[in-house]
């Protein structure tokens, strides 16, 4: 179990928190991966027991009953998820960063009160949605609504889709228009509850992979919300959005770090089993290669996605680094997983070895939260401005 500790970790520490999500990866992760995947089925009472273990309120201060660490910690607990399923990493990832986060940084004190306890607790699961059907990378074009009444409440209609925990969610934060199209100030965030009336979760997605994290639509008819649900300042919604994502694309670092290890000590520990030619297929120099190449990679992949966890933890700013770790992790995992079924050869085909599902999940790395065209808008901006 995850016990609170001193904002800045001694060596010690981490290797404690590292140990336990280990601990519980090995233990209540590994022996159902390959069934929840085969049936795309989302373990919601894994998400109670991981509160247990402070994984679903990393960032949350105590007060608001979180674990109150930081990026450096919410890393390595992510990493060590993910080396055993990407799924269980994504769904931890989106929970913690996404919709706890944005209550936690824009939330007013009574929404923090009311939201953050059971959503650190993992007693609710979180849910946020940006994305619509015809808008992913181009946010500012969304289509949902919220209109406001005159007595302050607002009425939201439309949909959001490809939406973490759609369907299971308690609790989503979701971002919609309240002003002009293509006004950056024209959308603001809110807090939807699994109980308001006219919202409801729409069609689950079936995936290439990361089947055991659910993903589905949001859906919103005439869905009234009273005022004390807007979160943050009206016409902030896409501004804060953007504020969450350089968070949120450093667990998707850590995610692909996870992935690209899991990978990686999967295909090590084969290479040093598997005969051919009378020898371990490690001892021809185009495997070892390939596995010092993939070690390499990994490496600095560690490196770029540490030094965006340090500026985080350190209130400096963080766009440029973030968007340079999401972009060089997740495509390390891609080039990692895609080494090991090589590796594997015929076996890493097969559902008997992990090459496969690493090779599947690890796709999603270089999509979600921005896609790597999107990484590199957002670095070449940074660069030229
Ligand atoms: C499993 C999964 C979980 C997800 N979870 C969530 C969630 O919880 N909440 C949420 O809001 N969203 C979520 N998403 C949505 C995800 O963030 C989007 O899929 C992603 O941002 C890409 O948007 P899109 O799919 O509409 O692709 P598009 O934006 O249509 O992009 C298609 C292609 O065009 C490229 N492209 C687009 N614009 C440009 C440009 N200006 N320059 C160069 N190339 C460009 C893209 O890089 C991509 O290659 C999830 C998606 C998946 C698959």
């Amino acid at each position: 179990m995850v016990t609170t500790l001193s904002p800045t970790p001694n060596e010690e520490q981490m290797a404690m928190i590292r140990q336990s999500a280990h601990d519980f990866a090995e233990a209540k992760i590994r022996p159902n991966v390959m069934d929840w995947d085969e049936r795309e089925h989302f373990p919601r009472e894994l998400f109670s027991e991981m509160g247990e273990y402070g994984f679903m309120g990393v960032l949350v201060p105590e007060e608001y009953g979180g674990t109150g660490l930081g990026y450096a910690e919410y890393i390595t607990i992510i990493d060590e998820i993910s080396q055993v399923c990407g799924s269980i990493g994504l769904s931890v990832a989106a929970h913690n960063s996404l919709c706890t986060n944005h209550i936690l940084m824009f939330g007013s004190e009574a929404q923090k009160k009311k939201y953050l306890p059971k959503l650190a607790t993992g007693e609710h699961v979180g849910a946020w949605g940006l994305t619509e059907p015809n808008t992913g990378s181009d946010a500012g074009r969304m289509r949902t609504v919220a209109e406001k009444q005159e007595d302050g409440s607002y009425i939201l209609n439309g949909a959001k889709n490809f939406i973490t925990h759609g369907l299971s969610g308690e609790v989503a934060v979701v971002i919609v228009r309240t002003g002009e199209l293509l006004d950056s100030h024209g959308m603001t965030a809110f807090i939807v509850e699994r109980s308001d009336k006219g919202f409801r979760g729409g069609k689950k997605e079936q995936k290439l992979g990361m089947r055991a994290s659910e993903t589905a639509e949001l859906v919103f008819e005439d869905c009234h919300l009273p005022a004390d649900r807007v979160l943050g300042e009206v016409g902030e919604g896409f501004v804060q959005s953007m504020k969450i994502l350089d968070g949120g694309r450093i667990s998707i670092a850590a995610l692909s770090l996870g992935i690209a290890r899991g990978a990686f000590n999967a295909a090590l520990a084969y290479s040093k089993e598997r005969e051919q030619f009378g020898k371990a297929i490690s001892k021809f120099q185009a495997i070892s290669f390939k596995l010092a190449d993939m070690a390499t990679e990994l490496e600095a992949a560690e490196l770029l996605v540490r030094e965006a966890g340090r500026l985080k933890d350190a209130h400096l700013p963080v766009t440029k680094v973030s968007a340079m770790a999401k972009l060089y992790a997740s495509e390390v995992a891609v080039r990692c997983a895609n080494e090991g079924v090589q590796i594997f050869g015929g076996y890493g085909f097969t559902k008997e070895f992990p090459a496969e599902k690493y090779y599947r999940d690890c796709k999603l790395l270089t999509i979600g939260e921005g896609t790597s065209e999107i990484q590199k808008l957002v670095i070449s901006r940074a660069l030229l401005k």
